[in-house]
């Protein structure tokens, strides 16, 4: 039951009494019973109220969601996109040739195998990268005599 239906039915009650209108008491409680009427009334606009604004919060989380899935989709695009403008993804680090001058990308691998040929003259190249130098001398012992 509802609450304005119950509080119809209190009133219903009240008037089954067949009170006398000019009591005191009568006058109190029919005031009492119009007020209960009208907060039922009143509770029940406000229901309807809430029930409309969590409708319009959903078709608005629903749009937002939308938003959200072509920005995401942009962002995914942009990344696709090469970060480097040097042509190729391999070459992290450029070496230049002290014999020809060539430049040569070369990526990471490489540069932690120490050395490569020069792909323009053949000349051999060596990679002395920082950290081999800050660990000191003791490590060259890995190159040997070549
Ligand atoms: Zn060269």
């Amino acid at each position: 039951m509802k609450i304005t239906e119950k509080a119809a039915y209190i009133k219903g009650l009240a008037e089954g009494l067949e009170l006398d209108p000019k009591d005191k008491q009568t006058k109190v409680i029919k005031a009492l019973i119009d007020l209960v009427n009208e907060m039922a009334e009143e509770v029940c606009e406000l229901e309807q109220c809430y029930d409309d604004v969590c409708d319009q919060i959903d078709a608005l989380d629903e749009d937002l969601a939308g938003v959200e899935d072509l920005l995401y989709e942009d962002e995914e695009d942009d990344d696709d996109e090469p970060v480097c403008g040097c042509g190729s993804d391999d070459a992290a680090y450029e070496v230049t040739c002290p014999t020809c001058g060539a430049v040569i990308g070369i990526d990471e691998n490489q540069l932690s195998d120490g050395g490569m040929s020069c792909p323009n003259c053949g000349e051999t190249l060596e990679f002395d990268y920082d950290e081999d130098e800050l660990d000191g001398k003791d490590e060259e012992e890995s190159s040997d005599e070549e």
